[in-house]
């Protein structure tokens, strides 16, 4: 069972509300033949992240980053290179718990201590959080809409943090990504990085448009409602 209708199964049992509508259909027309979000959780990774941004942008795809505050004291990044390379960054926690049955203190440290470390270091005010494990209850919600922050979660995952070859990786990827889908990748990971720059080049060449996950919801005409969760944006 695929981890986005899990994702669904979890929040059905806890009566959350998921936006999630088909995703995959493609629409005839002169333009591109759709729209995917890429996204990358648990760096940032110092060095190694200006190459991959920079990557990135030189083949005209916008990503989006979940950021871990932890993360920060082991490999210092300066997370204003994000957007500078036209990128979007996001909340994932400051120590990569699971959120679920915390305590209102501990999730202002996860959400709000990571989202004003973003604001502080990059200038922007992250707009979207994905909990750790794609796990989360009710007071993640309200949290979140306090912080204006939307929920992410996604809808093809390649378990890369499980199968760590590149081929693997691209293959997984390229047999479920279509129009509006949300792809959870770690950017951690070396095969990761390889891979997502093949995916890239692939799914241009099918004629598909890389973008922010702010970008998809916008062009798909989805509110991205503070405290609302999102798998995908059909
Ligand atoms: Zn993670």
């Amino acid at each position: 069972m695929g981890k986005r209708i899990l994702a669904l199964l979890a929040a059905a049992m806890l009566l959350l509300p998921v936006r999630a509508a088909a995703c995959g259909s493609v629409s005839a027309g002169g333009g591109p033949a759709g729209y995917i979000a890429l996204t990358f959780d648990d760096g940032p990774s110092g060095p190694a992240t200006e190459a991959f941004l920079q990557a990135l942008e030189q083949r005209g795809a916008a990503c989006t980053f979940f950021i871990c505050g932890y993360r920060m004291q082991d490999f210092p990044t300066d997370l204003s290179a994000y957007a500078a390379h036209g990128h979007e960054l996001g909340v994932h926690g400051w120590s990569h718990i699971y959120l679920r049955s915390e305590s209102r203190t501990t999730l202002e440290t996860e959400l709000g201590d990571t989202a004003q470390l973003i604001e502080e270091m990059a200038g922007l005010r992250p707009r979207w959080f994905r909990p750790p494990g794609g796990l989360y209850d009710e007071a993640v919600c309200t949290l979140a809409g306090e912080l204006d922050l939307s929920i992410a979660l996604w809808s093809v995952d390649p378990e890369d943090w499980n199968h760590r070859t590149q081929a693997q990786i691209v293959s997984s990827i390229l047999s479920q990504a279509g129009d509006g889908d949300v792809v959870l990748m770690h950017d951690i990971f070396p095969a990761s990085r390889a891979a997502a720059l093949e995916i890239v080049d692939a799914l241009q060449a099918r004629g598909y448009a890389l973008v922010t996950l702010s970008t998809l919801a916008a062009i798909k005409g989805a509110a991205a409602e503070a405290g609302a969760v999102y798998s995908c944006f059909g």
